[in-house]
């Protein structure tokens, strides 16, 4: 390994070290080493080459809400891969990072529920949950697997199981032109004011309001390191950079900082 990220990841590990409030902001690169497509990539992205307006707009979906659990029931597509996916080295890392008492939120991009699975307990989702459905009539929330089920029975779309209600189902993840969820956006914006270190890992920070989070904390003087494939826009404000693969970073970090 070369010395110059031998220096920037010893100089992390110090800043970490140092922190008593630190806060993971999380995009799609810590998931791809989970199997998951990163979605905005250049080239390999998922809507690069599917049309997303078609696929995922809220418009499309209550158009023909049946053709969206249709296509939900595909073994091979990409809902079921992500309900079976695995966390990766890197989120085992940070959930490593809150038990011995650094890390205390992870806020996430991501829908896919790894965080959690590795065992970060205070995860805030910005762009909703693959992993439940909620009635849009009266609010109702199933988990997905069941909602599977009565759609691989035939029930098209899946409907509220309130007395009376027959709301249709939809799934937690906010589609193209719906508004984030509320009360996760707000206290993201509160823990990124409130934390005195942020570590960027695997977002590309272009998309809002993710990308606002890191002018946030540095406001209010935290530290940010950003660890990306990919440079970012918020590069400049960052104390840190490291432009790698997060899986052969973090978990390095995490291990050493134990020592
Ligand atoms: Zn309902």
């Amino acid at each position: 390994m070369d010395s110059e990220l031998n220096k920037k990841i010893e100089l992390s590990i110090k800043i970490l070290k140092n922190s008593k409030n630190i806060v993971a902001l999380t995009g799609a690169g810590i998931s791809t080493e989970s199997g998951i497509p990163d979605f905005r990539s250049p080239g390999t992205g998922l809507w690069t080459k599917n049309d997303p307006m078609k696929y995922a707009s809220i418009d499309a979906f209550l158009e023909n809400p049946a053709s969206y659990w249709e296509r939900a029931i595909d073994p091979s597509g990409l809902g079921n891969k992500i309900l079976d996916s695995e966390p990766s080295k890197s989120h085992l890392a940070l959930a490593e990072l809150e038990k011995i008492g650094l890390l205390k939120s992870v806020i996430t991009q991501n829908i896919d529920n790894l965080h959690q699975k590795a065992g970060n307990t205070d995860v805030i989702e910005l762009h909703g949950t693959i992993f439940t459905a909620h009635c849009m009539n009266c609010k109702t929330r199933y988990k997905r697997r069941h909602v599977l089920e009565w759609v691989k029975e035939g029930e098209l779309p899946p409907l509220c199981k309130k007395d009376g209600c027959e709301g249709i189902l939809k799934s937690d993840t906010i589609l193209f032109g719906e508004s984030l969820p509320q009360d996760a956006l707000s206290r993201a914006i509160k823990i990124s004011r409130n934390c005195d270190c942020m570590i960027v890992l695997g977002s590309s920070l272009v998309v809002t309001p993710a990308a606002h989070l890191p002018i946030l904390a540095v406001k209010n003087g935290a530290e940010l390191i950003i660890i990306n494939i990919q440079k970012t826009p918020k590069d400049h404000l960052a104390r840190i950079v490291i432009n790698q693969k997060i899986g052969k970073v973090i978990p390095k970090i995490i291990d050493k900082l134990k020592d």
